[in-house]
């Protein structure tokens, strides 16, 4: 045995690391612009106090990370840990660097009880082989929500004496009031009724309408930003779906008749955003795609979240989906490099930060300074949090955290998983009206580093050919007379090869 430890540390050492037994960890944490110093931030000082290891904290901006990342793997060249700035694919493409950790779990109890109790979480981290490069985070449960909401103007409908609408045409009546009768009182036509994002698939995207028809959106990552989705196990292109052509004709019909700005799609966002908030004291917006209420700055309590509107009444409310996206889990967050493998302290580290404590104060802040325990798993944000973010400084890693807070943590104060769930419970129905399996393809499914390349590529000209003949029909009208010619064009660009491949990963990857 202590042949085989010294062997093992030599090897260490040929390796270029700094990573034996004894020697400092160091942890490289790739942070945002507006982020505190890791090594200013209380908790990292503890975190060494509590592992008794000594730690190297260094901080990288992304920009700089952006630039040194590929030539520093290229060069070997790793600290022991790194924070958010290896992902999967970057361990696929310099292979031999990174420690396949699903092979270290009996040293990192608090990962292997996460994996226990979130198994997505270990598919999301684990390759095709069943390695695991780099770690999933989760932020709790507060943020098992999508991200993605529908939003209106309550006050106006108040005002108006009208109803959430629950279908297109109910929409469009409420759009036409809220057009012609001033529900902001203040005698001018200067009401938006509707507002939306230049057409991709992405956040906050005006394609989210496509639960409206019963096609399952998830949009805040993966495939489906790029056409994909799923219908009882069997993968499809909403590219080509007859549900997107119901949206953009019902887009156009919207923005002919004034109901959407004819400029809504090519300005720019800034603008846009300036539209939701007005000048703090007047609301000019009527319904949105977002975030939360805070979207909406002075006026958010104008606003209510509704559940999208059945694309007509004959549907049963059961056909109406919303957005499967959540925000509980991140891949990519923490890689150890296969120099530091032996030394103990490495997995000491990487263990405490997936503790419950670390994990809080990682994502909020220092206990006693920006978060209070009290006690059985209940924390309460405290004052100093909120200021420092006022002020545009963040007190932790926030959503980067290399960590896990389990189920049974409760966190008060929290006011943007608050906000997040105050609009999000509205879709628990509609979240509801889909199996996450069988209608969806699940985070954790991935392609080979050359599927994903083929896809890539055919998705670049499908999508130039695509969103360019969305918006010109939302724009312009034509969807129906053009649509069949358009399908015809996406084959012939590959879609139907996209969806192939995967239908394979699923099929493959997912246990049904
Ligand atoms: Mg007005």
């Amino acid at each position: 045995m202590q042949q085989r430890l010294w062997v093992e540390r030599r090897n260490g050492r040929s390796n270029g690391g700094g990573g034996t037994e004894g020697s400092p960890v160091s942890v490289l944490v790739v942070q945002n612009a507006n982020q505190i110093d890791v090594k200013d931030m209380a908790w990292a000082q503890s975190l060494a106090d509590e592992t008794g290891c000594q730690i190297d904290w260094q901080r990288v901006d992304d920009n700089a990370w952006g630039q040194q990342k590929n030539p520093s793997l290229a060069a070997g060249d790793v600290p022991d840990i790194v924070i958010r700035g290896i992902g999967q694919g970057d361990a696929a493409q310099f292979p031999n660097l990174f420690v396949d950790i699903s092979t270290k779990l009996d040293q990192l109890p608090n990962v292997a009880r996460f994996f226990e109790e979130k198994p997505d979480a270990r598919h999301l981290a684990e390759n095709a082989d069943g390695e695991i490069f780099s770690l999933t985070s989760s932020r709790g449960k507060a943020y098992d929500a999508t991200g993605q909401h529908m939003m209106i103007n309550k006050t106006w409908l108040d005002e108006l004496g009208l109803a959430i609408p629950t279908t297109w045409d109910e929409l469009e009546t409420v759009l036409e009031a809220f057009k012609t009768q001033d529900p902001n009182g203040n005698g001018v036509a200067d009401e938006i009724p509707m507002n939306i994002r230049p057409v991709d698939a992405g956040w906050y995207s005006p394609l989210l309408f496509l639960n409206s028809t019963g096609i399952v959106t998830s949009f805040n990552k993966g495939p489906s930003t790029s056409g994909i989705y799923v219908q009882d196990g069997v993968v499809k292109d909403w590219l080509i779906s007859d549900g997107l052509k119901d949206v953009i004709a019902y887009y156009h019909e919207l923005m002919s008749k004034g109901l959407i700005p004819a400029d809504a799609l090519t300005k720019d966002a800034s603008a846009y955003y300036a539209d939701q908030t007005g000048d703090g004291e007047t609301a000019r917006t009527g319904v949105i795609f977002g975030w939360s209420l805070a979207d909406f700055g002075d006026m958010a309590d104008q606003y209510v979240a509704m559940p999208v509107p059945a694309q007509d009444a004959s549907m049963d409310p059961s056909e109406v989906v919303w957005d499967a996206s959540d925000n509980e889990f991140e891949g990519g967050k923490l890689a150890v490099s296969v120099a530091a493998e032996d030394n103990p302290c490495v997995w000491k580290v990487v263990d405490a930060l997936y503790s419950e404590k670390f994990s809080v104060q990682q994502f909020l802040g220092a206990l006693g300074e920006y978060v209070e325990d009290n006690g059985n798993g209940t924390y309460t944000v405290l004052p100093a949090y909120q200021e420092a973010l006022d002020d545009g400084q963040a007190t932790a890693l926030s959503d980067r955290l290399a960590g896990w807070i389990p189920d049974s943590v409760t966190i008060i104060n929290e006011k943007n998983a608050d906000e997040l769930q105050e609009v999000d419970s509205v879709y628990s129905e509609q979240r509801s009206n889909f199996d996450p399996v069988l209608d969806r393809m699940p985070d954790y499914v991935t392609l080979t580093a050359a599927e994903s390349t083929e896809v890539s590529n055919l998705n670049t000209a499908i999508q130039n050919y695509a969103w360019q003949k969305l918006s010109e029909w939302i724009m312009n009208g034509g969807v129906e007379s053009e649509w069949d010619g358009y399908v015809k064009q996406l084959d012939g660009l590959g879609i139907e090869k996209v969806v192939e491949i995967w239908q394979t990963a699923y099929d493959q990857q997912v246990e049904k």
